[in-house]
């Protein structure tokens, strides 16, 4: 089958190349005609594990192709996707420019009947209003007959196991308009996805708003998860129990598993906190109100804050002359994806409340850069006091702690001996609960976690050491 996908990002680059991989023949188009250029010459500008060499094999056997122009991919598809971005607005609504755009150019140009595939996450009624711009588009150019249907087809891969995710999914949700052309479209997409029901039915169809809202729902329940983990972190923390003794006790009941139990700094990345927020509008504009995302987003909004909150608890507000090495700056492993990530809320504060911050990521360095140029231009010498080094050990050298933010597989076993040696004094803040606290006590490195059984104890030790009190007049946002 001919498909089309719009957008080269992490959503359009893993359904174009999985599509391609299942034996379709696709073509993958993006405005950003650098991005176009580095995918025609095998450079694949995200880090997903398994994207690059998929993308070379489909390419070579001319099954995927990347493009600029919309009309090239458009000839002979029998299927669009729309895979661009969604953005959060000012307000936080969703911002569905770009969709929006992509439809208008589609309505521009098209001859031929077609099925048109919101992958993209977006508000209830989207599908309907992409709809009416692809009907009121063909209608002006005297089209209006073209048989075209706009589906809501949600993703919901995780970045990092996305291909994994696409080629073994564990459901496929679709919601199609009723009327006419459903039975149709339905035929259309069941041969497209026929190889991933091969041996059982993933497909779950529904109507067009269930589709849309199913999205959200999984986004916001996932969030919720982490949000009442980390408030159980935080309660465990004052009355001296274990988080992670209780995420086992809790996550072996079938009725509630084991996923998404982890506590830490919050969650971060491009879908969770844009999808909350958006969700918790639709509400707004209704009428209504999501009484309990609003309250996972406010957790969430102060859990980012646990690691430096924790520095300051043990070092005072003032940490001039400080220097704190960083282990991870993704918002989770196995990409580079920077979007939200507690890492940027982290190093911001350190650096506004004047440390140096030794930093390393083992793929998002690149990203990183960029983002955090970006964060603390406003902050005077800020950008100048924060080293990205490439290799984990020498962030180590003469740091005051080690602030462990994402947890690459890299940092979970490592030498407690170096880090004893390389660190000014043995402190290790472990946003991700890698390390048991009672084997470090017993190395003599200080340690705290997320919601750990010793933090009472250390917290007062630290409180000992607490170095200057007062933050100082810089510390300002
Ligand atoms: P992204 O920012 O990585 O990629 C979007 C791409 O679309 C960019 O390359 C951009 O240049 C391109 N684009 C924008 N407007 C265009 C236009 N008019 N024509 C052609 N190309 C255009 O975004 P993403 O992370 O892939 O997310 C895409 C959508 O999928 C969002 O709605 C997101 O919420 C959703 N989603 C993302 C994930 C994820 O893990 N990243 C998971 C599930 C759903």
């Amino acid at each position: 089958m001919k498909v089309a996908v719009i957008g080269a990002g992490y959503v359009g680059l893993v359904t174009a190349s999985c599509l391609a991989e299942l034996g379709h023949e696709v073509v993958c188009m993006d405005r950003d005609l650098r991005r176009v250029e580095l995918l025609r010459a095998g450079v694949v500008p995200i880090y997903e594990p398994g994207l690059d060499s998929l993308i070379q094999r489909n390419a070579q056997d001319q099954r995927l192709f990347f493009t600029t122009r919309l009309a090239d991919a458009l000839e002979g598809a029998e299927v669009l996707f729309i895979a661009v971005g969604t953005p959060p607005c000012e307000d936080g609504s969703a911002d569905l420019g770009h969709v929006l755009a992509v439809a208008r150019q589609v309505a521009a140009l098209l001859t031929r009947p077609l099925v048109v595939v919101n992958k993209s996450t977006v508000p209830v009624g989207t599908a309907e209003q992409v709809q009416g711009v692809l009907n009121a588009g063909l209608a002006a150019r005297g089209l209006g007959g073209l048989a075209v249907t706009v589906i809501s087809n949600p993703e919901f891969l995780k970045e990092g196991a996305a291909i994994d995710d696409f080629m073994r999914p564990d459901r496929i949700v679709i919601g199609l308009p009723s009327g006419p052309l459903a039975e149709r479209t339905r035929a259309v997409m069941t041969q497209l996805y026929a190889s991933l029901n091969r041996h059982h039915e993933r497909t779950v169809w529904m109507d067009l708003r269930s589709a849309e809202l199913t999205k959200y729902a999984a986004n916001a329940m996932l969030a919720t998860r982490i949000s009442f983990m980390n408030e159980m972190a935080n309660l465990a923390d004052l009355v001296g129990a274990d988080v992670d003794a209780i995420r086992r006790g809790i996550g072996s009941d079938t009725r509630i598993g084991p996923s998404f139990l982890y506590a830490g700094t919050g969650y971060g990345g491009s879908c969770f906190p844009k999808d909350t927020r958006a969700l918790m509008k639709t509400a707004q504009q209704h009428g209504s109100q999501m009484q309990l995302v609003e309250a996972t987003e406010r957790v969430n909004q102060a859990q980012r804050q646990v690691l430096s909150r924790r520095v300051i608890e043990h070092f005072g507000g003032d940490l001039r002359g400080l220097r704190f090495a960083v282990w991870g700056l993704a918002f989770k492993p196995q990409t580079d994806d920077m979007r939200e990530a507690p890492s940027r809320h982290l190093i911001r504060q350190l650096i506004l409340r004047g440390a140096e911050v030794v930093a390393h990521d083992p793929v998002a360095m690149d990203a990183a850069r960029a983002v955090l140029a970006d964060d603390l231009a406003d902050i005077p010498d800020g950008i100048a006091r924060l080293k990205l080094v490439g290799d984990a050990t020498s962030v180590l050298d003469g740091a005051d702690a080690l602030l462990v933010v994402t947890e690459w597989k890299q940092f979970h076993n490592p030498d407690f001996g170096l880090i004893q040696e390389s660190l000014r004094q043995p402190l290790i803040i472990d946003g991700r609960n890698l390390y048991d606290p009672q084997a470090l006590q017993e190395l003599g490195i200080a340690y705290q976690g997320i919601g750990r059984r010793n933090a009472l104890a250390l917290r007062s030790q630290a409180q000992a050491a607490r170095r200057v009190p007062a933050a100082p007049a810089l510390a300002t946002a």
